[in-house]
């Protein structure tokens, strides 16, 4: 069924607490976790307990969610301390997607100026 946990994902894992998380904010659907490899001084994976493969599948299939873990994004960004952020959503493997459940990183604590958009 759509959102059933995956028995092969390490995200699910971590949702069950089978693998071991540095969790910062955790609700009844949506938790949040420290990126076991940083790429800035904050930065924090908010990812759904329910199983889909991306941030948009997620949104199609179940949208409230996908409103909840953007809220979470945003306060996981206030208890840091911090007011400049970015939110990445990586989708596909052209695009640096290796966890295939969907996860926003929250990445703060340094200039991030430079953009690709
Ligand atoms: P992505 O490349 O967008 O799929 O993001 C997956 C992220 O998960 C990467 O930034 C990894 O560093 C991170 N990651 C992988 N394994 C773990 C883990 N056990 N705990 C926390 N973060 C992890």
């Amino acid at each position: 069924m759509a959102g059933e946990p995956q028995p092969d994902c390490l995200f699910c894992k971590i949702v069950a607490g089978d693998i071991p998380a540095t969790v910062v904010r955790r609700t009844e659907r949506v938790l949040a976790f420290r990126d076991i490899a940083p790429k800035a001084p904050v930065h924090v994976l908010v990812i759904p307990h329910v199983h889909y493969p991306n941030a948009a599948e997620l949104a199609a299939a179940e949208p409230e969610i996908a409103g909840e873990l953007l809220a979470e994004a945003g306060l996981v960004a206030r208890d840091e301390g911090v007011e400049d952020y970015r939110l990445i959503f990586n989708t596909g493997t052209g695009a640096g997607q290796t966890v295939f459940h969907a996860h926003v990183h929250v990445l703060g604590g340094k200039p991030m100026t430079e953009s690709m958009v």
